[in-house]
């Protein structure tokens, strides 16, 4: 799912109330009511304090696709910490997705906003097109950001959106949506083959 058609962004983060102090400035791991976040300038995860990370990084390798012996270690190895083992898997399926498509935009960056439920996800969506909908996540180029849940959250489905992002990243004039969804679908369900 993407949205690109966006008039008025009314952006308020539902149960993650944004909060930007003057002399705030960007620190790698930056705590906002409720929500911190983790990054390294190419995807930066936001999330609520209270979820669980460790679920969240079994539910980012539920598929199996191979990877360096380099990267496999960044994403494995309990001396990283888990904020930091997530995004380097979530970095590998980045690369994956990246080489599936052979698309390598310049200077990406993409947001990964994680709620607890469904229905968080979907209060979210409303508030900011002011209709309701269902999905189990989203995508939003013009604010680079991938929306989903813990109830639905997995690697499949950040494949799928990230896939998203990788072709309106990369492409000056966006392909039809039927194209950049048959794209994405493509991705998620071939991950695993080379
Ligand atoms: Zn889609």
């Amino acid at each position: 799912m993407k949205i690109i058609n966006l008039a008025i962004i009314v952006f308020i983060f539902l149960g993650c109330v944004s909060v930007f102090p003057a002399d705030s400035t960007d620190t790698e791991q930056e705590e906002t009511a409720g929500c911190l976040s983790h990054g390294d300038g190419r995807i930066t995860i936001i999330y609520p304090q209270d979820i669980n990370l460790k679920k969240l990084e079994a539910r980012l390798r539920s598929r199996y696709f191979s990877v360096s012996a380099a990267e496999k270690d960044l994403f494995t190895n309990a001396k990283y910490s888990i904020e930091d083992r997530i995004l380097a898997r979530l970095e590998a399926i980045l690369l994956r997705v990246e080489q599936m498509l052979a698309m390598y935009p310049d200077h990406m960056e993409i947001k990964l906003r994680i709620f607890r439920t469904r229905q968080e996800l979907s209060e979210e969506y409303s508030r900011q097109f002011g209709v309701s909908e269902n999905y189990k996540s989203f995508y939003i180029h013009p604010l680079g950001t991938i929306y989903s849940s813990m109830q639905d959250i997995t690697d499949s489905v950040i494949s799928h959106e990230m896939a998203h992002a990788v072709i309106d990243n990369y492409f000056r004039v966006m392909p039809p949506d039927k194209t950049a969804e048959l794209l994405a679908t493509y991705v998620d369900s071939h991950l695993e083959r080379e």
